[in-house]
């Protein structure tokens, strides 16, 4: 399957999943502008096929707001490299998100039929199966790819050698290890 393939599959997974949990987000209290679950954020994981979406929606973007991005993806980064929670990158001043239509499925899933006021979110037991059934279902087709925290993966599609060999379709780890091991990235082929 092409990336372009790739990439249309993962909506119809993303929408699949909306039409089966939407009976259990209509309990949701998520409001616009409620946003502890992007601010003291544990991991935001991603596939390398949503990684590059995002990638291209960043490469987008003026010069200005780019720049900015980079510079609180790094911060994030080390913020996660060294284990703390942090604050999504793509969180806007007014607590919305930058990436709202091409978020990944972290965000997707994520909802709460309580105000979440810092503690986790509570969530419908059958919309996490649902989910984790979707998060395995997301790695089985970005199959040539990678999953771990979105700076993570950001930083490695940055790399043009990197970006070049997955968007070609080339299956490497061999290339990412000392990174991936040191970082937690899940070759996707492998995760049971
Ligand atoms: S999951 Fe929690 S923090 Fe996030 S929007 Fe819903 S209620 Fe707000
Ligand atoms: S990508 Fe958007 S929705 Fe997801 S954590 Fe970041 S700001 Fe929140």
């Amino acid at each position: 399957m092409t990336i372009k393939d790739k990439k249309g599959r993962l909506v119809e997974i993303y929408n699949r999943f909306e039409r089966d949990v939407s009976e259990f987000k209509k309990a949701a209290v998520c409001q616009i502008g409620c946003a502890d679950c992007c601010i003291n954020v544990g991991n935001v994981d991603i596939t390398t096929l949503e990684g590059i979406i995002i990638h291209e929606r960043i490469n987008t973007l003026a010069k200005p707001l780019k720049a900015e991005i980079q510079k609180r993806l790094a911060q994030n980064r080390a913020e996660k490299e060294n284990n703390k929670f942090a604050k999504c990158a793509f969180l806007k001043e007014d607590n919305t998100c930058l990436i709202y239509d091409i978020r990944p499925f972290s965000c997707r899933r994520l909802y709460s039929v309580e105000k979440c006021n810092g503690g986790p979110p509570i969530i419908h037991r059958q919309a996490v199966k649902l989910a984790n059934e979707v998060v395995r279902e997301l790695q089985y087709l970005d199959d040539t790819g990678y999953s771990g925290h979105l700076s993570f993966i950001l930083y490695l599609l940055d790399k043009p050698k990197f970006k070049k060999a997955y968007l070609s379709g080339k299956f490497d780890p061999r290339k990412i290890k000392d990174f991936g091991i040191s970082h937690n990235i899940l070759i996707n082929r492998f995760v049971k």
